[in-house]
C-alpha cells in the first residue's frame, strides 16, 4: 500500500505528526518483504500461547515461559519498540507501565497481528475484537422505553453459567482485551459474579452497563474487588420526572443512590443518556446532575430505532439538531470537570473542529494516557466490526449491539473465523462502499452510525441519515417520514 492514512484535518499537530510518522514508518517496514515475514513470525500462535503478546509481556518486565522460537520474536519485539520508543519521543518507563496491564498488551497483540494480516488499512482493523459488547441477559428489572434490546424476561435460548463460562473462555482465548457487560440488566442475572470472575481469570478488562438500581453498596465492593474497569449508568433526565416518563417506576432516586455507591468506590463512573427529543433540552442539566455526583464522564447516546426504540422513531433528533447538540457539547470540554463523549461518530469531526480529539469508543475506559490517544489517533472513528464486536444473550455474534445481523453464535464458531470471514464484517470494513458516508472527507475518523444506516435503510453501507453532511438524505425520508418510513421501520 502506497498511500499513508490521512487522518482528516483539525487534529492536534503533535498527535497528527505521530500518527502519521508510525503510519509511514510501519507502512515502509512492511513494503521489505524480510520485515513481512518477521512479522508474521512474531506473530503467529505457538504452543506457548500467543507468541507477540508473550514477547511483550517479556518486555513489560513480566514472566514469560519461551521456546528459543518465542525467544527470538521477543527480541525483534525488543528491537522495534525500542525504535519506535525513541523515533516517537515516547516515555519508556510509561511504555514498560503500560505493558504490564494484560488489556493494553492484548490491545497492541491485536494491533501487531492486525498490521501482519491486513497491512496499513483505512480504516484499520484489529486481529481480534478489542472488545466485546456481550449483552449478558435480556432480563430487566425496568422497561424504558427506547430499550434497542427490547428487554423483559430472558431470552429461552439465553447462555446458561456453563455456556457462558464457555464463552468467556473462547473471548480469551481469541485475544480479546476487554469484555462490556450489557443487557438488559447484567446485575439481574444470578451468575454476574461468577462470570465477572472468569473473565478476570483470562487476563480481560471488563465493565458493567446498568440501569443502577442494583447497584447496592455490597454489589459495588465486589465490582471493586474484581478491578471492574468502568460502572456505565443508564440516566435519561435530570428530574424524577423526566426519567421516570422513560424508564417506568420510580427508578430515579434508585438509579441515583446507585451512581453514589459506584463513585463512592473509586471505581470510574459514566453516565449514559440516550439523547431524544424527549430531553434534549434536558440535557445539560443531566451533566450538571453529573458533575455533582462526582461522575468521571458523560456519554451521549446516539439514539437507534432498532428494538423498543422502533415505537419512538419520532422521537429521533434531525441532523441539524444532532449537529447543534454535539457542537455544544464538544464547546463544553475544556470548560467541565467531566469528560465528554459520543457515540455518534460524527462526533469526532466536531471534536476535530474544535481542535480537540475524541476517542469515542476508546475513551470509554476511562484512561487519559496520550499513547493510548495517538493509538485512537491512528485507528479512528468508530471501531464496530474493526476493533469491537457485540455478543447477545444467546451467544449471536453481532458487528454492534445496536446492529440485528447474526454473523454466528459463539457456542458453534469460532470467533475469530466470524471476526475475519462473516460477509458481515467484511461489509462494515469497507467503507468507501458507503453511500454519503464512502465520499465524505471525514470518513477515516468517523465513517457514520453503521446501526442507523441500518435501522433506517435496512442496508449497512447505507447513508447514516443523522449526519448534517447526508442532510439531503434525512430531507427525503423526512418528507415521507409520518406515513412510510415509520410504517417501514415498524414493520421490520
Ligand atoms: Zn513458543
Amino acid at each position: 500500500m502506497k498511500e499513508h492514512i490521512d487522518l482528516g484535518s483539525g487534529y492536534t499537530p503533535s498527535s497528527r505528526q505521530k500518527a502519521e510518522s508510525m503510519a509511514l514508518l510501519i507502512d515502509r517496514w512492511l513494503g521489505n518483504p524480510f520485515s513481512k515475514a518477521m512479522l508474521k513470525f512474531c506473530t503467529s500462535r505457538c504452543k506457548c500461547g500467543r507468541r507477540v503478546e508473550l514477547a511483550l509481556k517479556k518486555f513489560g518486565n513480566g514472566e514469560a515461559e519461551l521456546c528459543w522460537k518465542c525467544n527470538i520474536a521477543y527480541r525483534i519485539v525488543k528491537l522495534i519498540l525500542n525504535s519506535i520508543i525513541s523515533r516517537l519521543d515516547i516515555e519508556k518507563d510509561a511504555t514498560i507501565k503500560n505493558l504490564e496491564d494484560p488489556m493494553w498488551r492484548k490491545g497492541l497483540s491485536s494491533v501487531l497481528e492486525g498490521l501482519a494480516k491486513y497491512g496499513v488499512q483505512k480504516p484499520f482493523t484489529a486481529y481480534s475484537p478489542f472488545l466485546v459488547v456481550w449483552n449478558f441477559t435480556n432480563a430487566c428489572n425496568l422497561r424504558c422505553k427506547h430499550c434497542y434490546q427490547d428487554a423483559s424476561k430472558p431470552m429461552v435460548d439465553e447462555l446458561n453459567t456453563y455456556e457462558a463460562l464457555k464463552a468467556v473462555d473462547k473471548m480469551g482465548e481469541a485475544g480479546v482485551a476487554y469484555v462490556a457487560l450489557s443487557g438488559g440488566e447484567p446485575l439481574v442475572r444470578k451468575d454476574f459474579f461468577k462470570i465477572a470472575e472468569r473473565i478476570r481469570e483470562n487476563e480481560m478488562a471488563f465493565s458493567l452497563a446498568t440501569n443502577g438500581t442494583l447497584l447496592t453498596k455490597e454489589n459495588v465492593k465486589k465490582l471493586s474487588d474484581l478491578n471492574c474497569l468502568f460502572i456505565q449508568i443508564s440516566l435519561d433526565g435530570a428530574t424524577p420526572e423526566t426519567h421516570n416518563s422513560f424508564r417506568g417506576r420510580q427508578s430515579f432516586e434508585r438509579t441515583i443512590q446507585g451512581v453514589r455507591n459506584a463513585v463512592e468506590s473509586g471505581i470510574t463512573v459514566g453516565i449514559a443518556t440516550t439523547v431524544t427529543r424527549h430531553n434534549l433540552k434536558e440535557v445539560f442539566k443531566i451533566i450538571d446532575l453529573a458533575e455533582k455526583l462526582h461522575v468521571d464522564i458523560f456519554m451521549h447516546y446516539n439514539f437507534i430505532p432498532t428494538g423498543r426504540g422502533r415505537e419512538i422513531v419520532n422521537l429521533d433528533l434531525t441532523p441539524y439538531e444532532r449537529e447543534e447538540f454535539l457542537e455544544m457539547l464538544a464547546s463544553q470540554i475544556p470548560e467541565r470537570k467531566i469528560s465528554l463523549l459520543s457515540t455518534a461518530p460524527q462526533y469526532s469531526r466536531i471534536c476535530s473542529q474544535f481542535s480537540m480529539l475524541s476517542l469515542t469508543h476508546f475513551d470509554t475506559i476511562g484512561q487519559k494516557n496520550s499513547d493510548l490517544n495517538f493509538l485512537a489517533e491512528f485507528v479512528g472513528g468508530c471501531g464496530t466490526g474493526r476493533l469491537y464486536c457485540a455478543l447477545q444473550p444467546n451467544g449471536d455474534i453481532t458487528p454492534c449491539v445496536f446492529i440485528p445481523i447474526v454473523a454466528g453464535n459463539i457456542k458453534s464458531n469460532d470467533l475469530l473465523d466470524i471476526w475475519h470471514n462473516s460477509e458481515i464484517f467484511r461489509k462494515i470494513r469497507d467503507r468507501k462502499k458507503f453511500l454519503g458516508c464512502g465520499e465524505c472527507k471525514f470518513v477515516n475518523i468517523c465513517g457514520g452510525c453503521r446501526a442507523r444506516a441500518f435501522a433506517y435503510y435496512n442496508d449497512i453501507q447505507g447513508p447514516d441519515p443523522g449526519c448534517i453532511i447526508n442532510k439531503e438524505y434525512w430531507e427525503m425520508i423526512a418528507h415521507k417520514y409520518e406515513k412510510e418510513v415509520e410504517n417501514v421501520i415498524l414493520s421490520l
